[in-house]
């Protein structure tokens, strides 16, 4: 058995007991959650013969239309498409945002600048790979006001007769800000919608789902859209993401996943549905687990010392934990004391690398079941200041307490705490 310093388990334990009613609130959330999607699986009478494969151009594969189904019934969505075939959470964005805008439309993200790989999405008029801007499609953003809130008076000055979609990201991605709550994704909807009827409210949900009982297409968004290997995926899913919202919406991004014409009716899935379904089946629960995780770090690194972001008392949005710390080695040796707790991959230890669609090094701890899964227990850092790091997923509370022991006690070793 590892053995801890006498002072971090002192930390941990103290911090578990102040955080004792914030965990009885997530475990509510988790109640109304968990039977939210038992429900939806039983008005589509879900059943063994559903979660067999299909191969091929899979026309009729019952399993991934009442799938379908389920999503949108959980999301409380007029329709949803949940396939494999999305290669991750950014490819489910770019066929989102690419079903929706044509040329000569707009793109304004309103939550200042969106999630990294985003941007070569968004890409550079003329830059000659495909991108939104590429195919002539204007984009623009209004930055986040000092206090994180969004910048109404820039957004108004900037919506135009061109404007199409308003983009909005729930999660704080790599931003030292506040994620948006469903409350506060709802508001937006409403301000946009006076501002420009027309508009549609796409919302990038990735890390959103199940933290809270209402997700932001209960709220009037008209397109969200995430990733399997994130929180909807419930750490079983193999790969893929969702798109959910209005039925229109919805078929044109099956129309450009696929092809038109085609859309949602092909897609053989090769024997994954089962595990997105059961993924599904856990996914309230594995997230709950996760936020009790992300609380407890937030509690105690706030007792060593740290900045973290959100604190453990403040509502929470999304899975994602920001901690400050003083300088790259501190960063360093928290990540690489994470990844020294993981079940697979504990032996190996990460530097910082130029990861695609990343504009600066970053450092990942992620010993994962699923390649790049973030519902388990990951962290990342830009090495870059503020020397921030953020840490997400975990699909047992207890293994995010082993992590922390661990991140905590490779610090101690380092001198460096
Ligand atoms: C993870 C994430 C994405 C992109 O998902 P990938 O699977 O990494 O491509 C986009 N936006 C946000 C807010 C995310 O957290």
């Amino acid at each position: 058995m590892a053995v801890f310093a006498e002072k971090i388990v002192q930390w941990i334990e103290a911090a578990e007991q102040r955080v004792e009613l914030k965990y009885r609130e997530i475990d509510r959330i988790v109640d109304r959650n968990q039977w939210k999607v038992i429900e939806a699986f039983q008005k589509y009478q879900v059943s063994d013969f559903h979660f067999s494969g299909s191969t091929g151009y899979a026309y009729n594969d019952r399993g991934r239309e009442v799938l379908d189904l389920v999503y949108a019934e959980v999301f409380g969505a007029e329709a949803a498409l949940v396939r494999p075939h999305f290669a991750s959470g950014t490819h489910t964005i770019a066929t989102a945002l690419f079903g929706m805008l044509r040329p000569g439309d707009e793109l304004l993200y309103i939550t200042g600048r969106p999630y990294d790989t985003l941007h070569k999405v968004i890409g550079k008029p003329g830059d000659g790979t495909g991108s939104l801007q590429d195919f002539g499609i204007r984009y623009d953003e209004a930055a986040l006001l000092a206090d994180g809130s969004v910048d109404w008076q820039a957004v108004a000055a900037k919506v135009n007769d061109r404007t199409k979609v308003i983009g909005i990201q729930r999660s704080r991605g790599y931003d030292w800000r506040d994620s948006f709550t469903v409350e506060q994704i709802g508001e937006m909807v409403s301000k946009v919608k006076e501002l420009k009827p027309d508009c549609l409210v796409f919302v990038d949900n990735c890390y959103g789902e199940f933290t809270e009982e209402v997700e932001p297409t209960q709220v009037g968004a008209d397109l969200i859209a995430g990733s399997l290997i994130k929180n909807p995926g419930g750490g079983l899913a193999e790969t893929g993401g969702y798109i959910c919202g209005r039925a229109e919406l919805v078929q044109r991004a099956a129309y450009r996943l696929t092809a038109p014409g085609i859309g949602a009716e092909v897609g053989a899935m090769l024997g994954t549905t089962r595990g997105i379904y059961q993924g599904l089946f856990l996914a309230p629960t594995t997230v709950g687990q996760a936020l009790k995780g992300s609380v407890l770090a937030a509690a105690v690194f706030e007792q060593a010392g740290f900045e973290s972001r959100p604190g453990w008392n403040a509502k929470r949005t999304d899975l994602i934990q920001a901690i400050a710390f003083s300088g790259p080695e501190q960063l360093i040796a928290f990540v690489q004391g994470i990844q020294r707790a993981a079940a697979v991959d504990g032996h190996v230890v990460p530097e910082a690398w130029d990861m695609p669609g990343y504009e600066h090094p970053v450092i990942m701890a992620a010993g994962t079941f699923i390649q790049g899964g973030s519902l388990e227990l990951s962290a990342d850092a830009p090495i870059r200041e503020p020397y921030i790091a953020y840490m997400q997923g975990g699909l047992t509370y207890s293994h995010v307490k082993f992590g922390l022991l661990t991140a905590l006690q490779t610090m101690l070793e380092r001198n460096l705490i």
